[in-house]
């Protein structure tokens, strides 16, 4: 399996049992996320969001 470079640091990264692919690590992955949910990229509104209510009922209730 040939290295592939974490999109952070840059540093050649099996991927193979690598579970923070294509990091290297938790720690670029988890600066990677937060890097684009904060700054470039923004996700849309789930529409769906306002449905769901109907589920949180069921969780609710103990
Ligand atoms: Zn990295």
């Amino acid at each position: 399996m040939p290295l592939r470079p974490c999109p952070v640091c840059r540093t050649p990264v099996s991927w193979e049992g690598n579970p923070f692919k294509p990091f290297c690590s938790d720690r670029c992955r988890t600066r990677d996320l937060g890097a684009w949910s904060s700054e470039s990229y923004r996700l849309p509104a789930k529409p769906d969001e306002e449905d769901g209510e109907s589920w949180s009922d069921a969780s609710d209730s103990e």
